[in-house]
């Protein structure tokens, strides 16, 4: 059975290699796979003596393994011993199993017992957890033998050559140690699934959508966007994924069949999926989810080593946790040490308010802050400090009626009389059903909307930059170039002082640090009790009532300096075009 696992994937690479010489990357997305005829499942080998635990420790990074013990030989049988060997090498290997065990939350005993045994046999990535410690490695170089059994010729094939290339011993995940670069110097990755590569499990549309999915998450979080690449040279595609049993896809590595490890992958390189291991679809709450194994693994591909926080998607065992699942704190912090957080600009921010009655009958203001760019928005959690997961969404699917993309402003005029919002763009308004949730098409009196912005707020230039509604004052500021118009929603006229120099209205606290002109967005932010403008990808805050209490000397309305906006509003990022739409 060995043999034959051996053999079939192998055989079968050698076929999909020898036709197709002249375009190696042929795609088979939509081929009908019924044709591979499908063998037993392998079971990895238990864990369940001395020297196969020597072997795990050695393989995921923990300590130098037995000698002559390549990764990627077959687990010899020993006699089964439950204490480390004595002498030096012994202590070194107390030594590794209290580490691992003091990470998996066991007594750190040094001993080999039942539950460090359990710890070592559940589902994990192959990445290794850790370099074991420099007096724990041996003197005796690592070479691992050669892998059994006949190999394909040379392929054209990137992943192939990368990891060839790569010094011998190299383990997943290992460009760092091998002197390579720690993340991708560019923003815009290309991923495939290779042709021999697909799962035999899931529909291939529903493999490509996991994948879609799993890049989507890491560039909601990061600058970096991720685009699917079908058909361009192979040598030109960043990330190649592929499943494969047993040898695989010309990999160092071989799977070991159900159980254990379950996939791995190289720094800036390529992810195996184990297709012996049970993957299922997010949807589901059995086997193996394929998103949160493709998340994890992309993680390792962008720099990302294990980690041992509760809630990372990086702990190197997988962990069923139902099928909806997020990027914790701590994963979006790490992958932005490498990448740098997402910084841009707004065309339009705004605290959207609804008020509520609370279960005693009193009237709550309940707020949300939203975030416009181009086509795209954001809603942002103030409570988490972050924007909601699966964010930035299409304008048209959350905002019926008003304009697709490039919205110039947003008002709220909330008076004793008046709650009423507006949206504007170009030389047009449109007023907004919140009751419906869509725009208003026509008003009481059956004239319809948009309207021009000269007719419904008299003395207002268009096209606009910006505005935002004081309730203090009930006045809505409209912006344009440096000029700042005051309109008295009560008297819909404007202020007879206006318009003034920006400066004027928003003087600058510290000298020459003003937006001047031209802003991008402005508005009152209920979580900070401030006006914020906007400007690029900086921020000025305007001083409050609050804020000249503190500092009687500050002048009023002044803005504090400038500060970039990716330092108080996290993970603002656009994703690709292609995953806009992806739920
Ligand atoms: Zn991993
Ligand atoms: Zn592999």
């Amino acid at each position: 059975m060995l043999a034959a696992s051996i053999f079939r994937p192998t055989l079968l690479l050698c076929w999909l290699a020898a036709p197709r010489a002249a375009r190696p990357e042929a795609l088979f997305h939509s081929r009908d796979r019924s044709d591979l005829a499908p063998s037993p499942l392998r079971r990895a080998t238990p864990i369940a003596d001395l020297l196969a635990a020597q072997r795990f420790l050695s393989k995921y990074g923990w300590a130098e393994g037995p000698p002559g013990a390549g990764f990627a030989a077959p687990v010899p049988r020993g006699p089964r011993r439950d204490g480390p060997p004595e002498g030096p090498r012994g202590a070194a290997l107390a030594e590794a199993l209290r580490r691992f065990q003091k990470v998996n939350a066991l007594p750190a005993s040094g001993r080999l017992d039942a539950a460090t045994l359990a710890a070592m046999n559940r589902p994990r990535c192959g990445v290794p957890d850790t370099r074991p410690p420099l007096q724990a490695v041996s003197t005796a170089p690592r070479t691992p033998p050669p892998p059994p059994g006949p190999r394909p010729k040379a392929r054209p094939k990137r992943f192939l050559h990368t990891l060839l290339r790569a010094p011998a011993g190299r383990q997943p995940e290992d460009a760092a140690q091998a002197g390579g670069a720690q993340a991708f110097a560019k923003r815009t990755l290309s991923w495939r699934l290779v042709g021999e590569g697909y799962s035999r499990q899931l529909s291939a549309e529903e493999q490509r959508h996991v994948f879609r999915l799993a890049f989507r998450m890491w560039s909601e979080v990061t600058p970096l966007t991720f685009r699917e690449d079908l058909a361009g040279p192979g040598a030109m595609v960043d990330i190649k994924l592929g499943f494969g049993r047993g040898r695989h896809l010309g990999c160092p590595r071989v799977f070991d069949g159900v159980g254990q490890e379950f996939a791995h992958a190289w720094r800036l390189g390529d992810i195996h999926f184990d297709d012996d291991e049970h993957f299922t679809p997010p949807t589901s709450n059995r086997g193996i989810s394929l998103l949160k194994v493709a998340v994890h693994e992309i993680g390792h591909v962008l720099g990302l080593p294990h980690s041992y926080r509760a809630g990372s998607i990086m702990q190197p065992n997988y962990l069923p946790r139902g099928p909806a699942f997020e990027l914790d704190w701590s994963d979006r912090k790490a992958i932005q040490r490498l990448y740098g957080s997402c910084a841009g600009s707004f065309d339009t921010a705004f605290d959207w308010i609804r008020q509520e009655r609370n279960p005693h009958g009193d009237a709550t203001a309940r707020f949300s802050t939203y975030l416009f760019r181009n086509s795209w928005y954001w809603l942002y959690e103030n409570r988490n400090n972050r924007t909601r997961y699966g964010d930035p969404l299409p304008i048209l699917t959350g905002w019926r009626g008003v304009p697709a993309q490039n919205i110039d402003a947003f008002v709220h005029i909330w008076t004793w009389r008046r709650d009423e919002r507006y949206f504007f763009k170009g030389n047009r308004y449109w007023r907004y059903d919140s009751d419906r949730d869509q725009a208003y098409t026509e008003d009481e009196q059956g004239h319809g909307y948009p309207r021009l912005i000269s007719e419904g707020f008299p003395g207002i230039p268009s096209p606009l930059d910006t505005a935002f509604y004081d309730r203090r004052k009930q006045l809505i500021y409209f912006f344009k170039g440096s000029w700042v118009f005051a309109f008295d929603v009560n008297r819909n006229q404007v202020l007879g002082s206006s318009p003034k120099k920006m400066t004027e209205v928003f003087p600058a606290i510290e000298p020459r640090n003003h937006p001047l002109r031209s802003l991008d967005a402005a508005y009152y932010s209920y979580a900070h009790r401030a006006v914020f403008l906007f400007k690029g990808s900086t921020y000025w805050r305007v001083a409050s009532a609050e804020d000249r209490q503190r500092r009687p000397g500050l002048p009023p309305n002044g803005l504090f300096p400038r500060q970039p906006i990716s330092e108080k509003w996290f993970d603002v990022c656009d994703v690709h075009t292609s995953t806009l739409t992806m739920s």
